[in-house]
């Protein structure tokens, strides 16, 4: 019997579940896939929304603004890369710069410090590269970016080092009521019994919902595909730049990235099937038109990879944080601003539970602070030096493109929540994410996770399961 058990290892139930073992030591994450972050939180626009778009009043407006005060902390504490860079919405016309001023008055309402509309002149002096036919912009200086699964993965590994046990693989197939909570069991047979659950399971939190008897809502995916740009075209803007939002959402975006890249996208396309993240030659061809209104100069050619992630849309039109049953908490429809809004879900669901009567108390020994991931590069040249001395693993450089050293990668096999496969290691590190794309380091990263795991290179995983990429040496080595 444990006390918290967080279904969903997004940042959603990364953030709840730093946050609880806070105030109780035995929380469980368990989560369907091989690992953290695979969800809505690996693929989206990386934004810390000011929060001007959200309904006032609803959910999503109080959250998203009290968890973008709270997120440059939360970064910080993390070791998670965080830059308030601003956002912009560009307008075309008078009926956009309509749109404009009813987004500035709805975000004074929500309570965003600081929105200010810029005539073009205005503009042009902040972003010399705005598109050639734009008028008039929303200037929301609170605006900021962050790596989303960096602050899962984070998030997840600070509740590991604080004591919560991760489940990976466990994809949840039951929930019973027990006498003292409920007994959830996985597909595999794994059970898990817990005084309190926690519903964050995304995409899937309808089906979540339902197998505890609540068929209250449902919820839908909404296909945003994207295009990324290599480092050297990051600096184009400075800025967010959205354009004005339609009822599909907020529209496509051109917006450096905290690694300097620069992220064109996401399209809106309502779709039934929950796992369906291709990208499409039509939607990227939108991308390019509505990115080149917006922004002048990108050149396509800098364009590294392309991909897709599904937003969680809930039948209400707000997030739905509820309790249906005793001891059991939605925490779903998280579309955006989910990210935006993770770390003030999180205190959000801990007053709920607290009000619940859940025996929550702040614990003396809470660390909530964890080591960068990306942290070797940042060091000076003396610190570098010393540590290559002690450990020269850190004087290899394994992927050349994001300049990853071999102790770095090491360093995300050891720590929580460890890599246990390539895209792992992908993820923690960035090796493989830069202009060759993992065709220079596979080879070296495959033979680190086989000595790390003690596996035969053979066995080392793609993504889990059964993604082998290796059949045997062409050539001793
Ligand atoms: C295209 C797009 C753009 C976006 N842009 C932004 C943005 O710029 N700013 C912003 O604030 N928000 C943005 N969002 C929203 C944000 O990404 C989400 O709100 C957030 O990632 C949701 O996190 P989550 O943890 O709720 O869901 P997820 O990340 O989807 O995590 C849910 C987890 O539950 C697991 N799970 C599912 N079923 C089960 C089961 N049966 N048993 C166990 N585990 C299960 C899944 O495997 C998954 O890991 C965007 C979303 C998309 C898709």
């Amino acid at each position: 019997m444990v006390d918290v058990l967080v279904i969903g290892a997004g940042v959603v139930g990364g953030m709840i579940a730093r946050e609880l073992i806070g105030y109780t030591s035995s929380v469980v994450i368990a989560e369907a896939r091989e690992d953290v972050a695979l969800g809505a939180t690996r693929a989206n626009s990386a934004i810390v929304h000011a929060g001007f778009d959200a309904k006032e009043g609803s959910l999503k407006a109080l959250l998203n603004v009290r968890g973008s005060k709270m997120m440059k902390k939360t970064a910080e504490e993390l070791g998670v890369k965080y830059k308030n860079n601003g956002s912009l919405v560009v307008g075309f016309s008078d009926e956009d710069r309509s749109t404009l001023e009813e987004l500035k008055i709805r975000g004074e309402r929500n309570g965003v410090p600081g929105l200010k509309l810029l005539t073009r002149d205005e503009l042009v002096k902040i972003e010399p590269n705005i598109g050639e036919t734009v008028s008039c912009a929303l200037h929301a200086p609170t605006g900021a970016i962050i790596c989303p699964y960096e602050l899962c993965m984070a998030a997840v590994g600070c509740a590991m080092d604080n004591g919560a046990e991760l489940r990976l693989n466990f994809k949840v197939a039951k929930i019973e009521k027990s006498e003292k909570g409920y007994i959830v069991t996985a597909e595999n047979g794994e059970t898990v019994e817990a005084k309190y659950v926690i519903n964050a399971a995304g995409a899937y939190s309808d089906e979540i919902a339902r197998l505890a008897g609540d068929e209250s809502f449902s919820v839908h995916p909404r296909r945003g595909q994207y295009m990324l740009l290599d480092r050297d075209s990051g600096d184009l803007v400075s800025h967010t730049v959205f354009r004005c939002p339609s009822k599909m959402g907020k529209g496509i975006l051109v917006s450096p990235t905290v690694d300097g890249n620069l992220l064109l996208g996401p399209t809106a396309e309502d779709i039934d099937d929950k796992t369906d993240t291709k990208t499409t030659a039509d939607s990227l061809a939108k991308i390019k038109a509505s990115a080149l209104e917006q922004v002048k100069g990108i050149n396509f050619g800098k364009v590294i990879t392309s991909f897709s992630g599904l937003r969680s849309v809930g039948s209400t039109g707000d997030f739905i944080i509820n309790s249906p049953f005793e001891g059991f908490i939605n925490v779903a429809g998280i579309e955006s601003p989910g990210l935006s809004a993770a770390p003030a879900i999180a205190e959000y669901v801990r007053d709920m539970l607290i009000s619940m009567g859940a025996p929550l108390a702040k614990r003396d020994d809470y660390n909530p602070t964890r080591r960068p991931a990306h942290w070797f590069s940042e060091l000076s040249v003396e610190e570098k030096n010393n540590l290559i001395a002690e450990k020269p693993e850190y004087a290899k450089i394994v992927c050349r493109c994001e300049l990853v050293t071999e102790g770095e990668i090491r360093d995300a096999i050891r720590t929580n929540p460890p890599a246990r496969d390539i895209d792992g290691v992908k993820r923690r590190t960035r090796a493989t994410m830069g202009r060759c794309q993992g065709g220079f380091c596979t080879p070296y990263i495959v033979e680190i996770l086989a000595e790390e795991l003690g596996i035969d290179y053979t066995r080392v995983t793609k993504f889990g399961g059964e993604s082998y990429i290796n059949i045997s040496r062409t050539k001793e080595v």
